[in-house]
Order: structure tokens, then sequence, then C-alpha cells
């Protein structure tokens, strides 16, 4: 790992696509190229790029709306006409290839479908499928897991379960439980069932 940053877009887009989440390559992408190879010299690439990512940020918080994928497309069109140089098209094109996915769509409606945004997703624990084992409760740094481990001839257990207002997502419970009974749902979901 280097401290360098990418300065060809290029190499930014490559970097972009190490996730998973196109809303969230696309933030990456947006957010290097402002602090890189953006200069600044041309209008349509350098307030497209600050104002794609107010609304990509926004986004990956949650807070996606029908309307910023009208705004997004209308930004990567703008910059794929009137930017100057193969930058400021470059990454027209890579928004419009990331906008094509779908991805963005589904976010408007309060889903991630590649479970990885925080804002859009919630860890649970599949009752059915805990042991009562307490791995969990060491690996969570967070306290955010409440549950009582089981012991021979004892019974009236309080079952585990993940409390959300202490849970930050790090994922770290995941690979602690050897019963694979935690997992990563749709928030949306789980404010359906009260999760
Ligand atoms: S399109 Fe090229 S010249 Fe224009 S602001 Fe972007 S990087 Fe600079
Ligand atoms: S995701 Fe992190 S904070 Fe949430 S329950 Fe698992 S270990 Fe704890
Ligand atoms: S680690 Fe898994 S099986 Fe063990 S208590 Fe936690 S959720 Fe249940």
């Amino acid at each position: 790992m280097t401290d360098k940053k990418p300065v060809k877009t290029d190499d930014i887009k490559k970097a972009a696509d190490e996730r998973k989440c196109p809303v969230e390559k696309a933030l990456f992408y947006i957010t290097e190229f402002l602090a890189g190879p953006m200069c600044g010299k041309c209008f349509p690439c350098s307030m497209g790029s600050y104002e794609a990512r107010v609304i990509l940020n926004n986004m990956v918080e949650g807070k996606a709306a029908e309307e910023d994928l009208l705004k997004l497309g209308r930004i990567a069109s703008d910059m794929l006409e009137g930017s100057m140089c193969k930058k400021g098209k470059d990454t027209a094109r890579f928004m419009i290839q990331w906008l094509d996915t779908g991805d963005f769509a589904r976010h408007a409606e309060g889903i991630c479908p590649e479970r990885t945004c925080p804002a859009y997703i919630e860890y649970t624990i599949i009752t059915a499928k805990c042991t009562m084992c307490g791995e969990c409760l060491t690996a969570c740094k967070y306290g955010a897991i409440y549950g009582e481990k089981k012991r021979a001839f004892i019974s009236g257990y309080q079952p585990f379960e993940i409390r959300r207002a202490k849970c930050v997502k790090c994922g770290e419970c995941i690979p602690a439980c050897p019963e694979k009974a935690i997992e990563v749902v749709d928030a949306k979901a789980g404010e359906a069932v009260g999760v």
C-alpha cells in the first residue's frame, strides 16, 4: 500500500471498482478525482464534479431521492459534452456506466442491492440458527449484542439479538459466529419486522 494518490482517471476508476456498490464506487471516484486530477479550468467538469459529490454523499448516507438520478444523469451528460479534456470526459463516461447499472434507482427506493452501504443495511441474528454459544458477545466491541450464553440444565435464557441503536455495522460479529447465524439484511426489511 502506498500513500501516493492515483493521478490518472483510469487508475482512480480501477481503485473505485474494488468496491461492490456502484454508488460507493462513484463516490470514491469523484472524491479522488476532485482531490487529484480535476484542475478546475472548465465549468462543466468542476461544477459537475462538486455537485455530483454532494449528491453521491447523500445517497450513500441513505438520503437518495429519485430526482438525484436525473440530476446525476444531467451532470454526466453536461460533463461529457462540455469538458475540455479527456479527464472530464472519462469521468462522465464512468458516471454513466455506474448509473446504467440500475443500482442508483434501487437506492432511491431505500435498498442497496450489494448490501454494502451502511445506511441501507442492518445486522441481525437468525434465532433458528443460533446455538447461544456467546462468541459474538466477545467479538462485538460496541456492546450491541445482547443475550445469555447457554449453560447445561439452566433454562429461561435471553435470546441473542443485535440492538440497532448500538450497532455501528462494523461486521466483526459475522466471522465470529461458528453457525453463520448473523446476517446482513435490508434495513427496510428490518424496520418491517421491528429488528
Ligand atoms: S475537463 Fe479537464 S480541463 Fe476541464 S476542469 Fe476537468 S480536468 Fe480540468
Ligand atoms: S456489526 Fe459490529 S457493532 Fe454491529 S453487532 Fe456486529 S460486531 Fe457489533
Ligand atoms: S456467535 Fe452465532 S451462534 Fe453463537 S451466540 Fe452469537 S449468533 Fe448465536
